[in-house]
């Protein structure tokens, strides 16, 4: 009986037990946890944004189109990291377009990838490009909470109250997918970056694990929405 049933399951791609776990910290649960709580933040309101997790050389997806804090640990896809093929792709839902962009940072090592479509986020790439131009990176420096992110990848610790904390922004494309070469570019050319900006859209956050990715996203939309409200007020945010 169970042979037939893992013959049945794997035939119509659905692989559940990829994603039944009563453990909560299991990537399927997890995704759902953490996506409900960044419902509750604006990141991934009206089905925008999304979240992923390496777990060994499984990938596992948040869907495309769905409402994301009521997401279930069936609805989310299983991809192998080394073959890139599906092993588990729910037949109600569509793949997300953000895999390709989850895929390029879980190929510089990451181990979580985050996807919102914060407005402080948005609000910042604006402000950057009406003031320094198109090609520049948000820049701030001497705020507290720069402490939260990593100095970069292979260094020790993070950034520390007097270093330069740069964000690159990439321009925004009509389909998500098509975001993949400049992200991929502007992870190049900014080698110590975790996160990459995309203009009118929202940010892609990733880190080593779930918890790095998680709280390097929340100090950079606290930085982020300080950015906004000291620009309101004429404040600089470096001091050059
Ligand atoms: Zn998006």
């Amino acid at each position: 009986m169970m042979a037939i049933e893992t013959a049945m399951s794997s035939n119509d791609g659905s692989n559940h037990h990829l994603v039944h776990s009563d453990d909560p910290m299991h990537p399927a649960n997890h995704i759902c946890t953490l996506c409900a709580k960044f419902y509750t933040l604006g990141w991934v309101t009206g089905t925008g944004g999304g979240t992923s997790i390496r777990h060994g050389e499984h990938i596992y997806i948040a869907p495309s189109g769905v409402q994301k804090e009521l997401m279930k640990p069936t609805d989310i896809f299983v991809m192998d990291f080394n073959n890139r093929e599906y092993l588990r792709r729910p037949n109600v839902h569509k793949p997300s377009a953000c895999t390709p962009l989850f895929l390029a940072a879980f190929t510089r090592g990451a181990g979580c990838c985050i996807h919102t479509h914060s407005q402080w986020a948005v609000l910042v790439t604006l402000l950057v490009e009406r003031d320094f131009g198109k090609d520049a990176c948000f820049e701030i420096e001497e705020i507290e909470q720069i402490k939260g992110i990593p100095k970069g990848r292979g260094k020790q610790g993070n950034l520390g109250y007097y270093d330069r904390l740069r964000i690159p922004i990439i321009e925004n494309t009509a389909q998500e997918e098509d975001l993949t070469d400049s992200l991929e570019k502007a992870m190049e050319k900014y080698p110590d970056t975790y996160a990459v900006l995309v203009r009118r859209h929202g940010i892609y956050v990733w880190g080593d694990n779930v918890h790095k990715a998680k709280t390097q996203c929340e100090s950079l939309d606290y930085i982020f929405q300080l950015a906004v409200e000291m620009k309101k007020l004429g404040l600089l945010w470096t001091n050059k």
